[in-house]
């Protein structure tokens, strides 16, 4: 693979040190990055600064149709762009893996482009016209996690060209490589400066900490840990930016007494596993009714048990490893402390390298660290419960509130039980599904703000009222 290098004002832009990316499968360096400084970071800002100027006056149709060209480039080069993710991230090409996080990626830059967000007419009549218009913001400084590098850029990327607006990409240590290499495509496309990365290690230099307090930046919008995006607030402020926080989720899912266990298992395996449970909207916690409890257990055991583990590059891998050492050393912490007090129904070791198969362990509650923290790994804990009251209660027991579901065959007392669900969404007999169309985003220390839809767009923009 060549060097990736950054891209800042449509060039690239090379810098003196460089550093490894890890291949979590293998433990191999995939590649390596630049580790930009303060300097560059600066240059990068200024570039997407001096292109707003141009960028904000274009209308309608030319936005639109640079977003189109934009996702025309992620469909030439997706298998490109799933093979690096694959490399520096861990996840399977195949199934629900970098295949399928490009072709996702695709389709919302698509939707994306093909949204947008006309003016207003409040009021027209003797008395006057008062018209509602969206104003570009600026620079957006855009900080993206290592679960969905792809994904989550496109989730960032496109409102804010779609609206106008320029950006400043800097993704996370772990999963670079991806990243600059769609920033770059997105060059051949999108005039200078439009969109620029900074990639760094997080050592000396803390790129994010540094976009979220810089004053050429207009909005941060970011995804990942809510300790992290309670820090990015707290700097934000004194430059009023705009936020858009997408931040951790404890997800619970409750089984009602009516669900059909051998129905619902691969439901609730991948509401749970999907990315190795290194999904925000993942199913973190699963509550089923006393009367199935065991036979909802075994039927998950065993779909879960038949799902092959395995470096993501192979074919028939369909989970790979655990995506870096530390987040493997908390699952490990994690499971390890909770089999002093469940029972480990299947897994529970942690396998070579950064392996570790997917866990289910029983017999826990509320207050168990397992139950309560956000884990981020391939582990659900399985919870018993006898009245819905409680059910209810234990699952909004978090300071999370990012998704929820619920498991019945009823869907009308599914319906009602879902308004007393404290999270951004809720799901009847499937877990974490999203769409470009739906709003998303979290309640509580999930963050704030919302992606998607036009909901989402209006948050790359001030509105600006006009009365005549
Ligand atoms: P993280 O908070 O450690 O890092 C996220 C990004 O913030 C990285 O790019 C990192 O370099 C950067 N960063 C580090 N310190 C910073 C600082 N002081 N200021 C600004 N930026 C800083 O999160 P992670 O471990 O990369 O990702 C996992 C977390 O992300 C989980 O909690 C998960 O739930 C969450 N997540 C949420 C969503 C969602 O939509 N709600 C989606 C994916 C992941």
């Amino acid at each position: 693979m060549s060097e990736l290098n950054l891209t800042i004002g449509g060039k690239t832009h090379a810098v003196a040190a460089r550093f490894d990316v890890i291949n979590p499968a293998t433990g191999e360096v995939a590649g390596t990055a630049p580790n930009a400084t303060l300097a560059d970071l600066d240059l990068a800002v200024a570039a997407a600064k001096a292109a707003f100027v141009d960028w904000s006056q274009k209308s309608d149709a030319e936005l639109q149709a640079a977003c189109e060209a934009v996702t025309a480039k992620i469909g030439e080069h997706a298998e490109e762009l799933a093979r690096l993710v694959t490399l520096e991230q861990g996840k399977p090409l195949n199934g629900l893996g970098s295949r399928w996080e490009i072709g996702g990626a695709q389709a919302w830059a698509g939707y994306t482009a093909g949204l947008s967000l006309p003016v207003k007419v409040l009021q027209d009549d003797n008395a006057g016209r008062v018209e509602l218009h969206r104003k570009p913001l600026g620079v957006i400084g855009s900080i993206t996690p290592w679960n969905f590098p792809v994904m989550i850029a496109i989730w960032h990327i496109m409102p804010a060209l779609r609206t106008g607006n320029t950006v400043v990409i800097k993704p996370s240590p772990y999963t670079p490589l991806a990243t600059l290499r769609l920033v770059e495509l997105m060059n051949e496309v999108l005039p200078a400066g439009v969109v620029n990365i900074v990639s760094g290690e997080d050592r000396e230099v803390n790129l994010g900490a540094a976009m979220s307090s810089h004053p050429d930046i207009r909005k941060i919008v970011f995804t990942g840990s809510s300790a992290t995006g309670k820090r990015v607030m707290q700097s934000a402020s004194a430059t009023m930016k705009r936020l858009t926080l997408e931040l951790g989720g404890n997800d619970a899912g409750i089984v009602l007494p009516d669900a059909d266990p051998k129905a619902i298992a691969e439901g609730l395996f991948w509401g749970a596993f999907i990315n190795n449970g290194q999904t925000c909207a993942a199913m973190k916690r699963l509550y089923v009714h006393d009367s199935i409890h065991d036979e909802v257990c075994k039927e998950l055991v065993a779909y879960a048990a038949q799902i092959p583990v395995g470096n993501g590059l192979e074919e028939g891998s369909v989970l790979g490893p655990i995506q870096n050492r530390m987040q493997f050393e908390k699952v490990a912490g994690l499971v390890e402390d909770a089999k002093t007090r469940g029972q480990v129904l299947l897994g529970g070791k942690p396998g070579e390298g950064l392996f570790f198969n997917p866990t289910i362990i029983a017999g826990l509650k509320n207050g168990d660290p397992l139950v309560d923290e956000e884990q981020f790994g391939p582990v659900l804990p399985v919870i018993r419960y006898t009245d819905l009251d409680e059910v209810i209660a234990a699952a909004n027991d978090s300071e999370n509130g990012l998704g929820g579901s619920i498991w019945t065959k009823d869907i009308e007392a599914g319906r009602k039980l879902a308004a007393r669900m404290e999270c951004g969404s809720v799901w009847l007999n499937k877990h974490g599904m999203i769409q470009p169309n739906a709003p998303f985003g979290g309640v509580k220390s999930s963050g704030l703000g919302v992606e998607f839809g036009e909901e989402g767009l209006a948050e790359y923009t001030d509105i600006q009222v006009v009365f005549s």
